[in-house]
């Protein structure tokens, strides 16, 4: 059986409205789980758009979607946000004692007080390569991500891709592998220069191979996979692999929201807009997943509705408490909680 987690807050989706309410929440001594699908914080801005410019971010004139998250993850620091990535959120169910509990596809159980929707335009799920046979040996020894390294250690592993994902788990998974070949249908790759090159260290100092070509076969028992076969300019090539991770970006389906009970619109969570909450009273929704009349998909919208889902989610944590209205300019007790007093 897996773990179980209890907190106040549990925020389904790290994307930048979810980072920012780990701000909010923070200043009101709220502590925030976070759970996201992908393998790091940013959701959109980190996944689909890191190197584009952002215009329309209050007092940023031009930041790109990875600075802004860089940014956001200093700003929410101070308050030690926890974050499980690399797992989706797929239930979730209000209790008799009025709290929630969610589980996760990575077998872990989450009992909170209050539940922060940021979960964008819904799931993010990998593509599958396009391969005959390929879903006997997912979840066994093909993965879309990396949950724990430790089930590489030892293995011959491939990776295929050329974006962040590929280059960061090649970088990361080959102190502990015994074999890892990275494949990429060419030789020019899209992620982080810094990362390409110390991958080409790598291949220089022997220590990983790299193919450019194409997956054409697995080969293998029982969802264990034993070969990899590739089509490469050079002619067929086959290499013996235990772990295979595809990395061939991501599609966007609005996944097991839509099964929670919540009141939807167009597949959107229907919001007050005093609190932004659902139609589940401590079930917030906020940033590009929820609805309400003259709603914007605009990241500074999502800012604003953290802060005032914020002081509702106060009132479930610490019923008891009264909340005095404070500037983080001038309130020492505020900046005592930033670190900065
Ligand atoms: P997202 O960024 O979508 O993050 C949601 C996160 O939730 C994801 O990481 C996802 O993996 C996770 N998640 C979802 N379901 C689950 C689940 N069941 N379990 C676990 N995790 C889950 N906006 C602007 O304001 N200005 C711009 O200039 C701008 N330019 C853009 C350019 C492009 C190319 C794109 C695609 C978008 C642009 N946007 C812009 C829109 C902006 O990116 C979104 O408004 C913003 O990302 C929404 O943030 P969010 O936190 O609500 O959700």
């Amino acid at each position: 059986s897996g773990t179980e987690i209890v907190t106040d807050v549990v925020v389904i989706g790290a994307g930048p409205c979810g980072l920012f309410a780990a701000f909010e929440l923070g200043l009101l001594d709220i502590k925030c789980q976070f759970i996201d699908i992908l393998d790091r914080a940013g959701g959109q801005c980190a996944e689909l758009y890191p190197e584009k410019p952002i215009y329309d971010i209050p007092a940023f004139p031009v930041i790109t979607g990875q600075g802004l998250t860089d940014n956001l993850l200093t700003q929410i620091a101070p308050f030690q946000p926890e974050f499980h990535f690399s797992r989706m959120v797929t239930s979730l169910e209000k209790q008799a004692d009025g709290t929630f509990r969610l589980t996760t596809d990575a077998d872990e159980v989450f009992l909170s007080k209050v539940v922060v929707i940021a979960a964008g335009g819904g799931s993010f799920q990998p593509k599958r390569p396009p391969v005959d046979g390929i879903e006997p040996f997912e979840g066994k020894s093909v993965f879309y991500s990396v949950r724990k390294m430790e089930d590489f250690r030892g293995q011959d592993v491939v990776i295929v891709g050329g974006g962040d994902s590929a280059l960061d788990w090649t970088l990361n998974l080959q102190p502990i592998v015994r074999s890892l070949t990275l494949v990429h249908r060419r030789n020019a790759f899209r992620a982080a220069p810094d990362s390409v090159n110390k991958m080409q260290k790598l291949v220089g100092d022997g220590k990983i191979s790299l193919q450019i070509g194409q997956i054409a076969g697995l080969e293998g028992e029982d969802g264990q996979l034993r070969r990899i076969h590739f089509s490469t300019d050079a002619g067929d090539v086959s290499i013996p692999a235990t772990r295979l991770l595809p990395f061939f970006g991501l599609t966007m389906k609005l996944g097991p929201v839509a099964d929670w009970g919540l009141e939807l619109n167009d597949n959107l969570i229907v919001v007050d807009t005093e609190k932004f909450e659902s139609s589940v009273p401590g079930i917030f929704a906020i940033g590009d997943i929820n609805h309400y009349p003259g709603k914007l998909k605009l990241i500074l919208s999502g800012f604003h509705e953290a802060a005032l889902m914020a002081q509702a989610a106060k009132k479930i944590v610490s019923p008891d408490e009264r909340v005095i209205f404070q500037y983080t300019t001038s309130s020492t007790k505020l900046q005592k909680k930033l670190g900065v007093a």
